[in-house]
């Protein structure tokens, strides 16, 4: 299996490659140069087994450079009983009749970005080994709060790779900031930036493309690479567990194999959703993606109207992590609508760095609708929801799985369509326990491990301890700099000024 660029059909490189480098030279992202088939026989055999074989099954079609005994490995690394409170890793869990959860939030950082980054330094360094590269790999991580954390526990004092992470100073929870200032290891560094996520992003990916420092990092004997969604390593073990859940779905008798679900997902990058889009194109039967945004709704209008517009105004909500602007992935869903067409891709991508936006022809318009509906809600609606859902079902939800909740409501409300429906919960509700803890309480103290004791009694849900022990961890990173230092801090954190 080899993968192509988004803005360059011809170009072949393998999976470690592709893995390595993180995003093409072109700029544009890689994508498999086909999706490998799996039959409903297959998906029903895959739920009498424990998620890592799962996992290995399905890494095995895409990853077809690393032998059968690295990707044992790197999977049995990465998705442990001890990381993820249970051998399942994910739960899906009904929320009521015919709404079901996928919590994709029971690893270490509380986040579903876990799935993702408890894998890749493990894909990452065995790329590295399989294509005999002895560079130091230097993972730039741009984030909106979670992947921050999440890769760096998954890269802390893996050898051989150093991690700078870059995070908006006013655009991240209390806990997640705290998450990252107090990670440990002897390879990583967090910084603030005064901007948001859309400028540290943008910074990231041009120092990617920089010709001049790319020769200066390798004369020095390192590379840059990308734990961002960008990165195919970051994206292939999401696609894993849609079709695991789909599998498990049956395994709980909600559904028949072959029967279609819809899949509702909390968007920002359009990563996650993405991956669930991959998990059709494989032979999952989803009949509807529900594409649930926030106040920053850029999606919803464009798949309401055909017209990507990211000239508007920025909001920061409670929920931080899809507070995006630019969401990367979608360059590899319009690949995908445009039949690869990669001279389509460029010049829509030309116009959004000129204009700010583009328009996608009449064709991609309605394959776009006719696969995605959009919707979005505002802070107080995802209160509310987060409010009702607690009251009625007895089902706590962070503020980025209500958005999601609500879009999925408002679907269902409006189109009638009563197919099972499948809704991404991405993270652990006492990360974003201020916001949480207002919506179903009136009296919210200051205090961030007071309103997680408070939430915590009211819900029964115990405290996860990778939050629990924070209080007690010395803040280690206070950096705070200007958007556009960020090229400096990266070249003075490497020693190469
Ligand atoms: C990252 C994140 C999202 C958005 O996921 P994308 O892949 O960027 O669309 C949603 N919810 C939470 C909690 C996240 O951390």
């Amino acid at each position: 299996m080899k993968y192509k660029s988004t803005r360059n059909r011809e170009l072949r490189v393998s999976a470690a490659q592709a893995i390595m480098q993180g995003l093409s030279e072109d700029g544009g992202l890689f994508v498999p140069e086909v999706f490998p088939e799996i039959e409903m026989e297959d998906i029903e055999c895959l739920a009498q087994k424990p998620y890592t074989e799962r996992a290995i099954e399905i890494l095995s079609l895409f990853l077809t450079d690393f032998s059968d005994e690295q990707l044992v490995s790197c999977v049995e690394n990465a998705y442990t009983e001890k990381k993820f409170g249970s051998d399942s890793i994910i739960r899906v869990e009904e929320l009521r009749e015919g709404v079901n959860m996928l919590e994709l939030w029971h690893g270490p950082t509380c986040a579903f970005k876990d799935m993702a980054l408890q894998l890749l330094p493990h894909l990452l360094t065995t790329s590295a080994e399989i294509l005999g590269n002895k560079k130091e790999i230097v993972i730039l991580v741009a984030t909106s709060g979670d992947t921050g954390k999440a890769a760096l526990a998954g890269f802390q004092n893996v050898p051989g790779t150093r991690i700078a992470v870059f995070y908006p100073e006013d655009g991240v929870s209390p806990m997640q900031k705290r998450q990252m200032t107090t990670q440990e290891g002897e390879n990583v560094s967090v910084c603030a930036i005064k901007g948001n996520f859309d400028d540290a992003q943008s910074a990231v990916k041009q120092i990617f493309t920089d010709q001049a420092l790319r020769e200066k990092m390798n004369a020095n004997e390192k590379m840059f690479s990308s734990a961002n969604s960008i990165n195919w390593g970051r994206l292939v073990p999401q696609i894993v567990y849609y079709i695991a859940a789909y599998a498990q779905l049956i395994a709980d008798h909600v559904i028949q194999p072959g029967d279609a679900v819809n899949i509702c997902v909390p968007t920002g990058n359009f990563g996650n959703i993405l991956a669930a889009y991959y998990a059709k194109k494989m032979g999952v039967p989803v009949n509807r993606f529900i594409c649930a945004s926030n106040q920053n709704h850029v999606l919803t209008d464009f798949i309401r109207t055909g017209t990507y517009d990211k000239n508007r105004v920025f909001h920061a909500t409670i929920s931080p992590s899809m507070d995006i602007l630019i969401s990367s992935n979608l360059e590899r869903l319009l690949f995908d609508l445009y039949e690869e067409d990669d001279a389509s891709v460029r010049a829509l991508y030309d116009a959004l760095a000129r204009d700010g936006k583009f328009t996608v022809s009449e064709g991609v318009k309605k394959k776009l609708q006719t696969l995605f509906w959009g919707d979005y809600c505002d802070d107080d609606a995802t209160q509310a929801t987060i409010r009702t859902v607690f009251e009625e079902e007895a089902y706590l939800c962070d503020t980025h799985t209500a958005v999601g909740i609500y879009a999925a409501e408002r679907y269902q409300e409006e189109t009638q369509d009563d197919t099972q429906m499948l809704i991404a919960s991405t993270a652990n509700p006492y990360k974003f326990a201020a916001s949480v803890l207002g919506a179903v309480y009136d009296d919210v103290p200051k205090d961030e491990y007071m309103q997680i004791e408070m939430l915590s009694r009211l819900s029964g849900l115990p405290v996860p301890e990778g939050l629990a022990e924070l209080k007690d961890k010395p803040v280690r990173f206070t950096r705070s700099i200007e958007k556009d230092a960020i090229e400096n801090e990266v070249i003075s954190i490497l020693g190469l000024a």
